[in-house]
């Protein structure tokens, strides 16, 4: 089987690896370079942020795709050589309101929490500011340095066999029917397959729509983030208040994030964002007082209703699939995203219950 891939993002990437090595002929198309966008902008936490806020269908991705992480980065080193660097480094929440919502959710989805008093805090993170009341602490959570994610996936498509192809903007299609026949770039070139995997991420309802497809209610929700510089584990773990963020690389990179802006399709980056993020910062990790961010970066979040992702064939077309709407969780969800995704296409049982990610129904013809 053929199967053309439109988004060279984590989502493509990752569902790219699996069909390619369930032996089909997989091409990939991606509008600009492979992995410079969400995915690329994205922090890596392999975690929801305060995972016990999400409805089911995104936890029952996530806690597949936490199992799936190590098998997954020990595969990639071993078949590229290029370390992603997963890191379970923990995440520490500080004074979140609802800590007994936390260890409910906790004890029934099997994960660690502890509950840290300010003393607790204080002996056990010296680093943090003085003030905070209370933390909870979840040792198991890791992230990954993403952007070495996306180097060791392209070069294992490569590896693999698959055709990429960039600067290939899918800007209309051929069909027949239901059937879609062929995605056509811009420079007019035609990409025959069986099937076809939408995976455009913030970008995925244009496209779609120029396949005449139902409306895919997935929005772009912009991200902004800042790059400092500590001495390596300077930052002993991810530390986060009130919705952001520090993640510790293993070189002493801390990334800063981030905001969420209903900006449109626009990726600038703000004096403003700059300004609260330092703020930030400083309040969550002291030592980056006064240090100069190295780098400030924005993404477009793809955000489908409630964070729950488009994982399916879509409706009205027979051999046209989506995976796409994944919003601030795409990066933890990915290897679980493009399983349901593959396993479903192939025809096999699938692990989780797919029903929650369906595609909606074609509007009626009036
Ligand atoms: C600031 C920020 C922080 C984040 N932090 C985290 C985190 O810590 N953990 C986490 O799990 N997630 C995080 N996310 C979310 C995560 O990055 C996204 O959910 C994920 O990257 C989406 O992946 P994707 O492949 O669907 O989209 P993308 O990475 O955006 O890829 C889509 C690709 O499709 C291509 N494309 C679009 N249109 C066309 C076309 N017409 N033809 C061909 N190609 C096309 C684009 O160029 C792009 O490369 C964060 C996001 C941001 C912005």
């Amino acid at each position: 089987m053929k199967v053309v891939i439109i988004g060279g993002g984590v989502m493509g990437l990752m569902t790219a690896r699996l069909l390619a090595k369930a032996g089909c002929e997989v091409v990939l198309l991606e509008r600009g370079q492979i992995g410079h966008e969400a995915s690329w902008a994205g922090g890596g936490i392999v975690s929801p942020l305060y995972p016990w806020r999400y409805s089911t269908p995104v936890t029952a991705l996530a806690s597949v795709a936490q199992k799936a992480y190590p098998l997954l980065a020990e595969e990639l080193i071993a078949e590229t050589e290029i370390d992603p660097e997963l890191t379970v480094s923990g995440l520490l929440m500080l004074d979140a309101d609802d800590a007994r919502d936390a260890e409910s959710w906790a004890l029934i989805q099997e994960q660690e929490i502890q509950r840290w008093g300010g003393n607790a805090l204080r002996s056990r993170m010296p680093g943090l500011a003085a003030g905070w009341q209370e933390g909870l602490w979840m040792p198991a959570i890791a992230n990954i340095r993403n952007p070495r994610l996306l180097k060791a996936l392209r070069r294992a498509l490569v590896l693999e066999g698959v055709m990429i192809y960039e600067q290939a903007n899918v800007r209309s299609w051929q069909y027949s029917g239901g059937r879609v026949l062929a995605a056509v770039a811009a420079d007019g070139c035609e990409y025959e397959a069986d099937v076809f995997v939408i995976c455009g991420g913030a970008w995925s309802n244009e496209i779609s729509a120029q396949a005449h497809t139902a409306p895919l209610a997935v929005r772009p929700v912009r991200g902004q983030m800042l790059l400092y510089r500590l001495e390596p584990g300077a930052l002993p773990c991810m530390v986060m208040a009130a919705g952001r963020y520090v993640i510790p690389r293993r070189d002493g990179h801390i990334l800063c994030g981030s905001t969420l802006e209903e900006t449109g399709f626009d990726k600038s980056t703000t004096s403003n964002a700059r300004s609260s993020l330092i703020v930030s910062a400083e309040r969550l990790w002291p030592a980056l007082a006064g240090l100069e961010p190295l780098a400030h970066w924005a993404g477009l979040r793809p955000a489908a209703p409630n964070g729950i992702p488009f994982i399916g064939r879509v409706p009205d077309r027979d051999n046209l699939w989506v995976n796409a709407g994944h919003f601030r969780n795409g990066l933890v969800l990915a290897p679980a995203s493009a399983q349901l995704l593959v396993d479903q296409l192939l025809g096999r049982a699938t692990q989780l219950d797919a029903r929650p990610y369906q595609l909606p129904s074609a509007l009626p013809v009036h």
